[in-house]
């Protein structure tokens, strides 16, 4: 935290600030000062350091001069959003009284209190949140067996659970992108967890978390929510009293937390999710699967298709469940356009019930309901109306019956103005005729005005002076102005009665008087503006509750507009990009025609560029694994990312870029393919990519799909090419997985003959006067060997170099023909070829010495630092 000085000798407001700032140590006090929100001490400079905010002193402490920055109250969102972003947890410590309250109790400094502690996790701010992201705050527990996992979004109060074997940590982070993780200290050393910024460490209180979770949802168990494991639950006890902490004891609006186990879902590692890139790209968001797919026209419904691409399921029923609504707005076009039309500009009901349950609401968020309803209705009329067509799916069905109800959208649409204010303060939120009190007192206050106008006429007459101006001062209220002359012959001559003149200011040129009819009428005003303030704000309170009663209507009807807006937006693609609708079938097959990659697809198209050359792609049984080889740059990569998103489309139940598709139900998809590095992690790449390699020899089933480009390539080509080879074998025989394998080591292609599944593709290339085109099509058969140096030619290599490295190559193929991995002659192949010679007598021949120090190895024993320096050792021998 940051550096706090003593807090001896400091002013009571000083004090006031080390008192509370004691309570808060490990975040920023916004301490508020009037109009300003202002830091000391370390948060101050903490904070003018992070986000460039002027850093200035205020009076001394202890002989030195205090830092202090602020921000502006009325503006202080930016700022919080800004400081959130990089990391901070701010502190919003307010003023609980007027000055003149405090006076009146003789205490030294106005009373100030901590609202509301606000964290990554538990923002619920538009300008806070990322509207198309679920904001994730994450808790986990620990029982010795399993953890336990909760999540909950704050801002929309889905909560969900589930309990996973703690080696599957790092992958539920991967697919859930906490924006904040709640730890007990036990688990805080967990490997998974050093990527996270924004980690709380907590103490797990002794109290009975299934209590704690029963209370907050007001139900005697928790029975009627489905079947938890105990570290769920101390989980979600957890995440429940982070939330309640930070909002200064209020819980907002959460749906019961829902147990996730038991879904079956498509699994995918972390370095799978990013080498994929479904919700991010490496350079940027369309870069990403879900940016390059993403046709939905609500925020809301741009969450919940992230969610999906996220969570792709491993079962056939809610797959086609979901398919069918696709297929169905893919076939009524007219619907499709009527649901989409509704759905543009809608208003995001979710995050605007959020705030109202935490009262942290605006004017436009009991709007967004209305408009929300209003909407939700046109949608609904739009399905019961699709005429002509078949009944409707069962989760569209299900849809228009949530979107029917008309919840508290008809009080709304009578009590709200026409035009809103920005601000409950500013006034002005409730329309005419909606209640009667507040239009009585709001028709007093208006007359009132009308009799300024009439007092002004009264003393300009009984003053005898034309030009007085009865004008509102924010210290005085009503004063009447008169000239300073005017105003020197009134003193000289003052009537008395009512309207006898008070002085109150002179200035340069005009004097300011009130009168007790002016003072009368100046109070009369003022308290039919307060009660008529106090009316609207109990009516505005009115209105929440009604919203806060109907939430669960609201969360329904929301989450059918989000449904139907992803189905619409799936459905919307397919048609525009002649997508087709998967098979899903039991077996392990996997059959694709003319299928393309939807992200480099699109980027293709943005350039106007040459089109994508869609390519067919076949695991079926028989011929499981493909080996495919080609030169950089011909597509390889491409290919094997887009069969392996094929599978995340078609499991998360939208249809998929390609001619036709036949997919068997995948249980584990393994990506490699790009760079890995993890450079900050301290390993080095090969170090990496052995590991990888490792959890997918060690996990991958016969019903997973595994993508690997250039496995070997970190190390020296031999031993590459040894861990290539058996690491193919491996997946081929003891696997059986689905496989494509892209390769630089054209020596590989001699186990077509061997494997009898593996089926030999790759990237075509022509040669077209004198330099290399790609046609990215791919086809069957091997690479040529000497591709690499045509590109290098094309690069611009210059030529002497080229035709030097010509010459190389045809001495180094000379020299290699002896090496024919499958011939008896090679003792490194024939030993890795055949698993049963494993632990066998050393095959004879003389092994060059890097081979000698390799199998001197023990790499389960060896830290990341002497492998390292292993591999530095080994390459000095290669
Ligand atoms: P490799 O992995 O073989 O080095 P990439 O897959 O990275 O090659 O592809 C290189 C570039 O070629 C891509 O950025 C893309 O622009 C283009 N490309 C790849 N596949 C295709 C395709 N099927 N149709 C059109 N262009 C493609």
């Amino acid at each position: 935290g940051a550096h706090v000085p003593r807090a001896e000798g400091a002013t009571p407001a000083m004090a006031q600030w080390f008192a509370i700032k004691a309570v808060h140590p490990d975040a920023l006090l916004f301490f508020r000062m009037g109009d300003f929100f202002e830091m000391f001490f370390g948060d101050a400079e903490a904070a003018s350091a992070a986000i460039d905010i002027a850093l200035t002193y205020r009076g001394e402490h202890r002989g030195a001069p205090i830092p202090m920055c602020g921000v502006p109250a009325h503006a202080h969102e930016s700022y919080l959003a800004r400081l959130i972003r990089r990391g901070f947890r701010v502190a919003i410590c307010e003023q609980m009284e007027t000055p003149e309250e405090a006076k009146a109790r003789r205490a030294p400094t106005i009373r100030r209190e901590v609202v509301r502690i606000v964290t990554p996790g538990t923002v619920t701010e538009e300008s806070l949140l990322e509207a198309g992201r679920p904001a994730w705050l994450l808790a986990l527990a620990d029982d010795g067996a399993r953890i336990g996992a909760a999540w909950l979004d704050v801002s929309t109060g889905a909560f969900l659970t589930e309990a996973l074997p703690r080696a599957g940590l790092a992958a539920l982070l991967a697919r859930i992108e906490p924006a904040e993780i709640i730890v007990p200290e036990a688990l805080t050393d967990d490997a998974a967890l050093a990527p996270f910024r924004a980690l709380v460490a907590v103490a797990v209180p002794a109290a009975d978390p299934v209590a704690r979770v029963a209370d907050a949802f007001e139900v005697a168990n928790l029975d009627g929510f489905g079947t938890f494991a105990a570290p769920e639950i101390a989980a979600a006890a957890l995440a429940l009293d982070y939330v309640r902490a930070t909002q200064a004891g209020v819980l907002p609006r959460l749906s019961p937390p829902a147990p996730q186990g038991g879904r079956g879902l498509l699994q995918m590692d972390a370095a799978t999710r990013r080498s994929l890139e479904i919700l991010r790209g490496e350079r940027s968001a369309r870069d990403s699967l879900l940016g390059a797919v993403d046709r939905t026209v609500t925020a809301a419904g741009a969450r919940e298709l992230a969610t999906r691409l996220a969570a792709p399921l491993a079962e056939a029923a809610p797959i086609i469940t979901r398919q069918d609504c696709v297929a169905f707005l893919h076939q009524a076009g007219e619907l499709r356009v009527a649901l989409r039309t509704a759905l543009k500009g809608a208003p995001d009901m979710a995050r605007a019930l959020g705030r109202l349950s935490l009262d942290r609401f605006a004017p436009r968020d009991l709007a967004a309901i209305r408009d929300g309803f209003d909407r939700a209705g046109r949608m609904a009329e739009a399905l019961v109306n699709a005429v002509g067509m078949p009944p409707l799916p069962p989760l569209l069905r299900a849809a228009a019956t949530s979107l029917a109800e008309p919840g508290p959208q008809p009080e709304l649409a009578r009590a709200l103005a026409e035009t809103l204010p920005a601000r409950l303060e500013d006034g002005g939120l409730i329309a005419p005729g909606y209640d009667g009190e507040f239009d009585a007192l709001r028709r007093l206050r208006d007359d009132a005005r009308g009799a300024i106008a009439a007092m002004q006429m009264d003393l300009a007459r009984a003053w005898g002076i034309a030009s007085l101006k009865i004008k509102h001062h924010q210290q005085f209220g009503y004063l009447a102005e008169a000239p300073l002359v005017a105003g020197e012959a009134l003193l000289r001559n003052a009537p008395s009665g009512e309207h006898a003149p008070i002085h109150r200011q002179t200035m340069a040129s005009a004097m300011r008087f009130t009168c007790t009819a002016l003072a009368d009428l100046d109070r009369k005003l003022s308290e039919a503006g307060e009660r008529a303030k106090q009316r609207e704000r109990a009516i505005a309170q009115h209105l929440r509750r009604l919203c806060l009663d109907a939430g669960a209507l609201i969360a329904a009807a929301a989450d059918a507009m989000a449904e139907c807006d992803v189905h619409a937006a799936a459905a919307e693609i397919a048609v525009a990009g002649g997508w087709c609708r998967p098979e899903l079938t039991q077996r392990t097959e996997f059959a694709v025609t003319a299928a393309r990659h939807p992200v480099v697809e699109a980027a293709l198209a943005r350039a106007r560029g040459p089109a994508f050359v869609p390519n067919d792609g076949d695991l079926s049984a028989g011929r499981r694994l493909c080996l495919l080889t080609g030169p950089n740059m011909a597509g390889k990569s491409t290919y094997l990312r887009q069969n392996a998103l094929l599978v995340v489309l078609a499991q998360a139940g939208f249809f998929v870029p390609a001619a036709s598709a036949t997919l068997g139900i995948v249980d584990r998809i393994f990506s490699r393919v790009g760079a890995s590095d993890d450079l900050a992690g301290g390993r080095s790449t090969f170090m990496v990519e052995m590991a990888e390699t490792a959890a997918i020899l060690n996990q991958a089933t016969d019903r997973s799909l595994v993508v690997l480009d250039e496995v070997g390539r970190g190390t020296a080509t031999w031993d590459g090419l040894a861990i290539a080879w058996s690491v193919l074998e491996a997946l081929h025989d003891r696997i059986r997985c689905r496989a494509i394998f892209a390769t630089h080591f054209h020596e590989l292609t001699a186990l077509a003959g061997k494997l009898p599944e593996l089926t030999l593709a790759t990237m075509q290339v022509r040669e077209w006067r004198g330099s290399v085109v790609f046609l990215h099509s791919v086809g069957p058969g091997a690479a040529e060997k000497s591709w690499g140096l045509h590109v290098a030619r094309l690069a611009g290599v210059p030529r002497g170099v080229v035709l030097r490295a010509e010459a190389v190559l045809r001495a180094l193929e000379q020299r290699a023909r002896g090496l024919d991995p499958l011939s008896d002659e090679l003792p490194l192949f024939a030993r890795l070829a055949s698993p049963q010679s494993q632990g066998g007598p050393q095959p004879q021949g003389a092994e060059p010495p890097a081979l000698v120090a390799l199998r001197a190895l023990d790499p389960d024993t060896m830290s990341p630092r002497e492998a390292q320096e292993a591999l530095y050792r080994l390459k000095s021998l290669a």
